[in-house]
């Protein structure tokens, strides 16, 4: 069969909800080498009227906060009410260094092993594109292959927060019940971004995590400039005990809802999808300008000159510019 004719099967075989077919396109979507780079968008653009139909949801944390435990309770849980669950994981730091989250085979065993899950490690290395874009690619691959929740894992670190919420619906940030006396990532950036906050291991101590809701809350209630104007429900959850689970998924649901009517929900996604032009054009021309022979020829000594103070800044970046554009 010639190639075409394969990558034409390879997306029918996604659009039937095939396990196997999804995992191979997705493979093909996260691919760093050029020459795959037309067949891959090839098989964007047909899995592309299929796509859009699944509630995206993201989910962050520090690492031990209870992340996979947490995405299995609610991933089975979800799949018990009929629906398909896919789960992806955006690492930018796996890139730097060659790890990757979800890469331990053990995570989300129980999950892993149902017929309505797919989960999918993040894709490590390489810069074609950049991590992000390949975890929205192959979250459209999903959502053609019918999943209609798809769970993306990040770990809190910050900056990774703010690259989910720009590819997901709505977005969840697991904390720990002693936020009460640490406040773990309550940076500015992140609860701006959160929508919904849920406190783990509540069994551990239910009085703890009661307060460290408060606090929450509280501490909620003065990001005033919050990106959706409203303050976002803090929960009491319990991972691993498969309490307040399913409290938070109405809240989901109701949020979403809420968004869906008011437009909101559409307008996040048109907004999402400018944003992923411009961050892949961008993302290329650095990869260019980087790869460019005069650039690197350059850079060493202009760097160096930069950080002696013996040339300003944006002087030197002029130079480099100049070097790349002719
Ligand atoms: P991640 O690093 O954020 O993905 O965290 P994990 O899901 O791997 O969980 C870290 C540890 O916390 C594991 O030993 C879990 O069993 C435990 N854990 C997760 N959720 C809960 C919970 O609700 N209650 C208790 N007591 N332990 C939990």
């Amino acid at each position: 069969m010639s190639s075409a004719g394969a990558d034409e099967s390879l997306a029918d075989g996604v659009r039937r909800g095939e396990r196997r077919a999804l995992a191979r396109a997705i493979t093909l979507l996260e691919s760093t080498r050029g020459e795959d780079r037309p067949r891959a968008d090839a098989l964007l653009n047909a899995l592309l009227p299929a796509t859009g139909r699944a509630l995206r949801l993201g989910i962050s944390g520090v690492p031990g906060v209870g992340k996979s435990t947490f995405i299995e309770a609610l991933g089975l849980r979800l799949i018990g009410r009929g629906h398909r669950v896919a789960v992806l994981a955006v690492d930018p730091s796996s890139s730097l260094s060659g790890g990757s989250i979800l890469g331990d085979k053990t995570r989300m065993e129980r999950l892993s092993q149902q017929e309505a899950a797919f989960i999918r490690p993040s894709p490590a290395g390489g810069t074609l594109g950049g991590v992000s874009g390949r975890t929205r690619e192959a979250l459209l691959a999903c959502e053609a292959a019918g999943f209609d929740v798809v769970l993306i894992e990040t770990v809190g670190i910050g900056q990774n927060e703010t690259t989910v919420a720009g590819m997901t619906d709505l977005f969840v940030l697991l904390q720990l019940p002693n936020a009460g006396d640490e406040l773990q990532a309550i940076k500015r950036g992140v609860m701006e971004v959160a929508d919904l906050v849920a406190v783990n291991k509540a069994d551990l101590d239910q009085a703890a995590a009661t307060r460290a809701c408060a606090t929450l809350a509280n501490a909620l209630g003065g990001f005033a400039a919050h990106s959706h104007g409203t303050r976002p429900p803090v929960l009491t959850v319990s991972a691993l005990q498969g309490e307040g689970i399913d409290r938070l998924w109405t809240e989901v649901e109701r949020i979403a809802g809420e968004r869906r009517a008011s437009g909101a929900f559409d307008a996040r996604r048109r907004q999402q999808s400018l944003s992923w032009l411009w961050d892949t054009v961008h993302a290329a021309l650095l990869d260019d300008f980087h790869a460019h022979p005069a650039v690197q020829a350059a850079l060493p000594a202009l760097l160096a000159d930069v950080s002696a103070a013996r040339i300003a800044p944006p002087v030197a970046a002029r130079l480099l510019l100049d070097r790349f554009e002719h």
